[in-house]
């Protein structure tokens, strides 16, 4: 991710006490959602801010041809088979986060934006591993996956942004998206910039907030649910674990900070699929088959939701 600004403060590892044996469970329930123990982790303060912004200057500047393209070949089929069609009418909303061409927009982005309790700025470039593969190379492979698995399912999928724009969206405009497509779901991709030894993925879900133009209330207990079992999913196709500093092993954080979520009137969640700074997460993060890995979880998770 990579919502820092001038007013937050770095990440506060917090080690879990319990992921490994909260992983080892959910791995050997079927379906993992029933298993997982999940409860709610608030962690809407602004402690929880990552630091995770590459500046346009930095010799870490994202580079499209540092990205790893083992596997990507089997997100470029047109002809996915015919699948179930079990989300025929379902709209999906795949939004990747930041932007290839962010970097070079830094004004732009920097713009501050209304996300109902307060401004902030319209987008960021997000982070990168220290080999420079950026978290939008990233999030965008992900999302095509994505795309392709959910369609076999019958379901109609719209990507926020596929580097087809120079910058952005802003934050705003990507929960606008989701909104005026009546999203039944809407998933923002993103992977994290924290410090090495912080590994694992979460969950962001949105907690409830009314204020100017945002209003969660209606969302919040769906995108929970959402959310959960996007969680249980990822654990079981990828075998990742819950992030170690943040989410107290459960892989879910509530935040209420986020314009794309706060903004959001459909259920609407984030996930952090790894920490792109940690040299261990990286090396998965730069695969592309532990990507489709990716894909497979989350998109296991919505059609769950989806089909109740
Ligand atoms: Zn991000």
């Amino acid at each position: 991710m990579s919502y820092t600004g001038p007013g937050f403060d770095p990440p506060q590892p917090r080690r879990s006490r319990r992921g490994p044996l909260t992983v080892a469970l959910a791995a050997l329930v079927p379906g993992a959602l029933l298993g997982w123990a999940v409860y709610a982790a608030v962690g809407g303060s602004g402690g929880d801010e990552v630091s995770a912004s590459v500046s346009a200057s930095a010799s870490g500047t994202p580079t499209a041809g540092s990205s790893p393209s083992a596997g990507a070949d089997d997100t470029k089929s047109p002809s996915a088979p015919a699948g179930s069609g079990a989300l025929k009418g379902k709209v999906v909303v795949i939004d990747p986060g930041h932007n290839p061409g962010n970097f070079r927009h830094t004004a732009d982005i920097n713009r501050q934006v209304d996300i109902g309790t307060n401004r902030k700025e319209c987008d960021t470039t997000g982070t990168a591993t220290n080999d420079g593969y950026a978290e939008a190379e990233f999030t965008l492979d992900v999302a095509h996956r994505m795309r392709t698995l959910l369609e076999r399912q019958g379901a109609t999928v719209k990507l926020t942004q596929d580097a087809d724009r120079p910058f952005g969206p802003c934050v705003d405009e990507r929960a606008r998206i989701g909104n005026e497509a009546k999203a039944d779901a809407v998933v923002s991709i993103h992977a994290d910039g924290s410090g090495t030894g912080n590994r694992g993925f979460h969950v962001i879900l949105p907690g409830a907030v009314h204020s100017g133009a945002a209003d969660t209330r209606a969302i919040v207990e769906p995108s929970g649910d959402l959310g959960e079992r996007i969680a249980g999913d990822f654990v079981r196709v990828t075998g990742s674990a819950p992030s170690n500093y943040i989410g107290d092993g459960t892989g879910l954080v509530t935040r209420e900070d986020l314009g794309g979520l706060n903004l959001s009137t459909v259920p609407k969640v984030f996930i952090e699929c790894g920490n792109m700074r940690d040299s261990k997460d990286a090396a998965l993060l730069t695969s592309g088959a532990w990507r489709q890995k990716a894909a497979q979880g989350i998109s296991d998770g919505i059609v769950g939701f989806l089909r109740g």
